[in-house]
């Protein structure tokens, strides 16, 4: 698999109108790579708020590692954690933690329709709330962990979030990453535009890279 891509674009120049079919004020871009990951659900019928916080905690301390989506409060709680492919062993343990807190919580892999599918009966069955997933902005698919995500914001404080799914993020995958992020934009089916040009600007870290828009 690729390295994914996720690209902030950030705006000091007032209000952005990306409601159009041209995006204007938008000065400032962060970009950052994905990994190449494994994927697992985790289901856990939390009999009350202690033991709903504990598993909250849980997969708050396994952010520091790896990538994860809670996808559901309640009765059930639910997260989706994709990590590196080299690091598939902490998936296990996720499991073997989470069995200790209740002997009957599911671990369902592959992470796919039909796993979805249990954790949305699992909700309705208990009265559990699911929450919503980010949807890729040009296929249209619901997407746990999208391969690129452009955050577009003003000083103002409005700010628009599209996200995009690994295969659409690889399809539209240029070597040059402003090509690239015009790619993603092009694609969308919101139809957004980037007008001007835009230009590295530093790098803040090996994941991390800013960008300017020339006018
Ligand atoms: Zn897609």
């Amino acid at each position: 698999m690729v390295d994914l891509p996720i690209v902030h674009v950030l705006s000091s120049m007032g209000k952005p109108d990306w409601w159009g079919s041209t995006l204007r004020n938008v000065r400032k871009m962060l970009f950052q790579t994905q990994f190449s990951a494994m994927r697992a659900i985790y289901c856990v019928e939390a009999v009350n708020s202690a033991q709903r916080k504990q598993i909250d905690e849980l997969f708050r301390e396994i952010q520091t590692v790896a990538e994860v989506r809670k996808l559901s409060t309640g009765r059930i709680v639910s997260y989706a954690v994709q990590t590196k492919a080299n690091c598939c062993e902490i998936l296990d343990e996720i499991a073997e933690v989470l069995r200790s807190i209740n002997e009957h919580s599911l671990c369902l892999q592959p992470v796919d329709n039909v796993a979805m599918d249990i954790v949305s009966d699992l909700c309705r069955a208990s009265g559990s709330t699911l929450l919503s997933v980010p949807t890729c902005g040009i296929c249209g698919e619901k997407e746990l962990f999208p391969g690129a995500t452009i955050t577009i914001c003003s000083r103002g404080n409005a700010r628009i979030v599209r996200y995009y799914c690994p295969r659409c993020t690889a399809l539209e995958c240029k070597p040059k990453v402003s090509d690239f992020v015009r790619a993603l934009l092009d694609a969308d089916r919101r139809n957004i535009r980037l007008q001007a040009e835009v230009k590295p600007l530093k790098r803040k870290s090996r994941r991390d890279l800013s960008f300017t828009i020339a006018r």
